[in-house]
């Protein structure tokens, strides 16, 4: 039986970092990086899709804008950050919409 569940909204937490230059997001221990801004949202991708060292790229990515976070496609790897990494980030409140394939 094949069940599709398209979307689903739930409230989490992302972390970020402040102050640099460029960028990153912490969503689930997979780290994101900035890849496009627009005037009210910002495009991120997994930090393993632009990485010349993994042979297979992820191909996750999300959409920032406001407290609202879409997340596309599903990653193809293990989550990347411990929990000693996090406690130096941002934490924030979002709703998280995950589109599931
Ligand atoms: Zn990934």
């Amino acid at each position: 039986m094949n069940i599709r569940i398209t979307q689903f909204f739930i409230s989490g937490t992302i972390y970020v970092t402040s102050g640099l230059k460029y960028p990153k997001l912490v969503l689930d221990k997979y780290v994101f990086t900035v890849t496009v801004k627009y005037e009210n949202k910002t495009q991120w991708t997994c930090s393993r899709n632009n990485s010349r060292k993994h042979e297979k790229r992820c191909g996750a990515r999300l959409v920032t804008c406001g407290k609202t976070v879409h997340l596309l496609n599903k990653h193809n790897h293990d989550p990347v950050v411990d929990d000693k990494e996090l406690r130096k980030m941002i934490p924030q409140l979002v709703t998280i919409i995950r589109g599931v394939q």
